[in-house]
């Protein structure tokens, strides 16, 4: 009954065909509640914007920028915002979508939203950074806010970042909004242990899944793909917990080593311009070779689409724990699957990053700020719960986790939906 969207061309392995997949493939499990289900496939709102700066010369530069509320049903929008030269709209849909997938998998009260700048930071100067990221701020203004939709980091966004958005939605109302946005700096309404809080997420679950099929950390091999804030805080607990890091893979290039890369100057120098290559404790490697490392478990915490069919065949790994959002495409899904590797889904493995979000603007409404022992344990007890819950339907319905965390999630938006009604 419902026509297609007219302004995307999904294909089977870009990010909202892929999600659209994903869908589909849970549609047997949702009984009634099917008939909701044409709502989870198409965003609620979405809003593109022209962001133009002065730059430092004095040229007049535009950006295209987007916030996406795919979903409300269960509470206020929440989701990053992303500044990568190549996000779209289409991009952030999905993004949008798998928000409000995880945030209803772990039982948060919130829906899903996501934006982007189709901008490249890393060629901008700070200055210039700051104009793209307060225009932007000021031309979504209409549509975030405390109670509406709250942004947070992405990828090439972090608390800086927060805090010039906080900045200029609070110039523009009149007030200090701190609960606009979360990931902010600790002085300014941030909560301590959101900015380790994806990666304490999947190793959270990581250790969970690794535990359940027998594969003992210590000595693990582990393969990284994205060195960034999930990355690299991933990789870190999962050294402490005896595991080495035999690869790594960043926007810089490949660098191995079986032994295991020190982290204590690997992470340090992967920060820097030049990037994770430029480490001396390690081979660089051409990238395609990263898939081919022999490893226990695969991280990847870059971007969407990375695991495709032919990497899925080749992967020796047991275990691949999704950092980031999206990287594995839905035939990559069905082949890992047939050889028998278990994927911990994007949808409640990088779970830990609004979660803890969660808790920083609970904090904020409140003015009262939790230590971080406590935001630590109600993670991992959130983080927990959810993962069982997940883990019991998908042995119950004999699925992957990922339809078992679809299955789970969607259920509890449709019917937030149903029972909402339609309006008018
Ligand atoms: P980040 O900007 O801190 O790091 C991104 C990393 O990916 C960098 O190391 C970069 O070099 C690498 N990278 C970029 N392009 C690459 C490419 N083509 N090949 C290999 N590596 C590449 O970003 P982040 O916050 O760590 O986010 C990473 C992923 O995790 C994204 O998919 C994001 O949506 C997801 N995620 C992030 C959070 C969060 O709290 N930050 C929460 C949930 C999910």
């Amino acid at each position: 009954m419902s026509e297609k969207l007219s302004f995307v061309n999904p294909t089977p392995t870009s990010p909202w065909g892929t999600y659209l997949q994903q869908v589909d493939r849970v549609m047997p499990y949702l009984g009634d509640l099917a008939k909701w289900a044409e709502t989870l496939k198409r965003p609620k709102r979405a809003l593109i914007v022209d962001v133009p700066i002065e730059m430092d010369d004095g040229r007049i530069a535009h950006y295209e920028g987007y916030r996406v509320q795919h979903n409300m049903s269960r509470g206020p929008g929440k989701g990053g915002v992303r500044f990568h030269p190549d996000v779209t709209l289409e991009e952030v849909m999905a993004l949008s979508a798998w928000m409000t997938v995880k945030t209803a998998a772990v039982n948060l009260p919130y829906g899903g939203a996501k934006g982007g700048i189709r901008v490249d930071p890393k060629k901008l100067s700070l200055k210039e950074l700051e104009k793209v990221t307060r225009r932007y701020t000021s031309e979504i203004g209409i549509i975030i806010g405390p109670h509406t939709d709250i942004p947070a980091p992405d990828v090439n966004t972090n608390g800086q970042i927060m805090a010039w958005m906080m900045d200029t939605y609070s110039m523009n109302t009149g007030g200090t909004a701190t609960g606009v946005v979360t990931g902010k700096p600790l002085h300014l309404g941030g909560s301590l242990g959101r900015v380790k809080a994806t990666g304490r997420g999947v190793f959270v679950t990581g250790r969970e899944a690794a535990r359940r099929l027998g594969l003992d950390l210590r000595g693990a091999r582990i393969a990284v793909q994205g060195f960034g804030n999930v990355g690299s805080v991933a990789a870190e607990l999962f050294v402490e917990a005896g595991a080495k890091i035999v690869a790594v893979q960043d926007h810089t290039g490949t660098i191995v080593n079986e032994k295991g890369l020190d982290l204590a100057e690997l992470i340090p120098v992967s920060r820097t311009p030049a990037g994770a290559v430029s480490f001396k404790g390690g081979d660089v490697v051409p990238n395609e070779a990263f898939w081919d490392v022999p490893c226990d478990i695969l991280i990847p915490a870059a971007l969407e689409g990375q695991i495709t069919a032919a990497r899925a065949k080749k992967t020796t790994a047991k275990l691949v724990l999704e950092g980031a959002n999206g990287p594995t495409v839905p035939e990559a899904d069905d082949i890992l699957a047939e050889r028998g590797v278990l994927v911990v889904p994007d949808v409640i493995c990088n779970a830990g990053g609004v979660t803890v979000s969660y808790f920083e603007w609970v904090q904020d409404f409140s003015s009262f700020f939790w230590d971080e022992d406590e935001i630590n344990v109600r993670l991992d007890r959130i983080m927990m719960n959810a993962l069982n819950q997940i883990w019991d339907t998908a042995d119950k319905h004999k699925i992957s986790l990922r339809t078992a965390t679809y299955a789970v999630a969607c259920e509890r938006i449709l019917m937030a939906r149903q029972e909402r009604g339609l309006y008018p």
